[in-house]
């Protein structure tokens, strides 16, 4: 058999970039999925360095046409995907008084509807052929809820939710829906923190540290895996211990 095709979403840096480069040195095929602004290339031309293929497509997941479109030109180059990881995802905060509409929804729709979508895509191969690893990276805030996130909060919240609706209905094939609830990770999207949050934050985590995108990662190179075949609608923390 050729190798297995991880396709992840958000791929370009971050939390998909440490997860597509693990998935890479553990043998899959990769493509990384990120919107046509990412270096998407250099990215690719790093992640090959480790030894697998590595292919670009750009992927806007708050257009359904581009979500289609990506995953029509995966299943031409590629020929499969057996792992779906829906990394990407955005913040738009603000309490909710203020929230604008535009920020609500397309939190909402990269975040939940874009990863359902992107779902859709790969199901139909992964039901024919019996197998197959869907892995939503929700976040710990749509477990414990955050101010400032009520747009965030409810698309990872929706996530785990679809996590579990989706993993029963894809059972019987052999098909396995997980979801990781990472706590803080060291990345740009929490960069733009200021240092007085990030202490605040630091204080409630009993570990006392911040974690890597290497932590998320080798939890998604374990759900991948053949090894975790009997795991499936479970939603895994990684957090430091922040919340248990
Ligand atoms: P990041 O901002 O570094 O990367 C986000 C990725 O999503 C980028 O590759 C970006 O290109 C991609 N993306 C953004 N808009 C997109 C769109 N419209 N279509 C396709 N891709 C798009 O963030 P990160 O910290 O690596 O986060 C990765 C995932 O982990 C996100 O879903 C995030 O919510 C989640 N998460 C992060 C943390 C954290 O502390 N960093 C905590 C919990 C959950």
């Amino acid at each position: 058999m050729s190798n297995r095709v991880a396709v992840v979403t958000g791929g370009s840096r971050g939390i998909g970039y440490a997860t597509a480069l693990a998935l890479c040195k553990a043998g899959y095929d990769i493509v990384l999925a990120s919107p046509a602004i990412e270096k998407n290339k250099e990215v690719a031309e790093a992640i090959r360095s480790c030894s697998g293929a590595a292919r670009t497509v750009n992927l806007d997941l708050s257009r359904h046409e581009s979500i289609k479109e990506a995953f029509e030109t995966i299943y031409k180059t590629m020929r499969r995907v057996d792992i779906l990881v829906n990394n990407a995802g955005i913040t738009r905060d603000g309490l909710s008084m203020r929230m604008k509409p535009e920020d609500w929804d397309l939190v909402l729709r990269i975040n939940l509807t874009g990863a359902f979508q992107a779902a859709q895509q790969v199901l139909p191969a992964m039901l024919k052929e019996r197998w197959g690893r869907i892995i939503n990276i929700a976040s710990v805030v749509g477990e414990t809820g955050n101010p400032g996130q009520t747009n965030y909060a409810a698309s990872k919240a929706g996530l785990i939710g679809l996590t579990k609706a989706l993993a029963q209905e894809v059972a019987s094939r052999n098909i396995t829906v997980n979801a990781i609830t990472p706590g803080f990770i060291d990345t740009d999207m929490t960069a733009k923190l200021s240092d007085d949050v990030k202490q605040r934050m630091l204080a409630g985590i009993p570990m006392k540290r911040f974690g890597t995108p290497g932590d998320v990662a080798a939890a998604v190179k374990f759900l991948a895996s053949e090894e975790a075949g009997y795991i499936t609608g479970h939603v895994l923390k990684i957090n430091g211990g922040m919340y248990m």
